[in-house]
């Protein structure tokens, strides 16, 4: 016999952003974006998400600007199972797009102790970027250990900042669950413990 299984609402202790002021933010960002990008001496950027967190994120947010963008991911392993962060991350995963001389945005779901990002954009100039932005949804900057510098004129494009807590869905998950949830909460403890 299948033993039904409980809702995974059930498991969050607190809603902090609801799908309506998600998609909200997600627009005042797009809209930053398209106008920074707009100058007639500024090609369209290349739009490189971070799998697998960002990826609801990264697909509201492209079809929000309004510019003739191109798509990429690269995939950083910090987390495993975890949540606490284990310091720098390897890639994992390259991108498939040449960003040689080419304004990239990196998007994000969270930038926690800053390790993820600064491993990214040392990549993306490795690689040639001419310069490298970032955009993150959640920014927890209580928590930041490693200060990144952002490449060329890039510049640093933050949603909500986040408290000290432990949060998933909108693409964050814990051991790989709740990135389906369209709201971000905080898991309860007993979950995780
Ligand atoms: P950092 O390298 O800045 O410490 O961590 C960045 C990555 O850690 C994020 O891309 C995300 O995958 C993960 N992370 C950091 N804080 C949280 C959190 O509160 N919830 C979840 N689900 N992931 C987090």
């Amino acid at each position: 016999m299948v033993t039904p299984t409980s809702s995974i609402d059930d498991d969050i202790l607190t809603v902090l952003w609801s799908p309506e002021q998600l998609l909200q933010k997600v627009q005042d960002l797009a809209s930053k974006i398209t106008h920074d990008f707009s100058s007639p001496d500024s090609s369209a950027p290349v739009i490189v998400g971070v799998a697998t967190g960002a990826f609801l994120f990264l697909a509201d947010l492209v079809r929000n600007i309004k510019l003739p963008l191109t798509v990429d991911f690269v995939r950083a392993e910090s987390y495993g199972s975890g949540t606490v962060s284990r310091g720098a991350p390897k890639i994992s995963c390259d991108v498939k797009l040449d960003v040689t001389g080419k304004h990239v945005v990196l998007v994000e779901d969270i930038v926690d102790t800053g390790n993820t990002v600064s491993r990214l954009i040392a990549y993306l100039e490795a690689k040639g970027a001419s310069s490298v932005s970032v955009c993150t949804l959640l920014d927890k900057p209580s928590r930041r250990t490693v200060q990144f510098e952002l490449l060329g004129d890039g510049k640093f494009y933050s949603g909500f900042e986040c408290p000290d807590c432990f949060v998933v869905g909108y693409g964050l998950d814990f051991d790989e669950r709740y990135r389906n949830l369209p709201y971000i909460g905080v898991l309860k403890p007993e979950v995780y413990r």
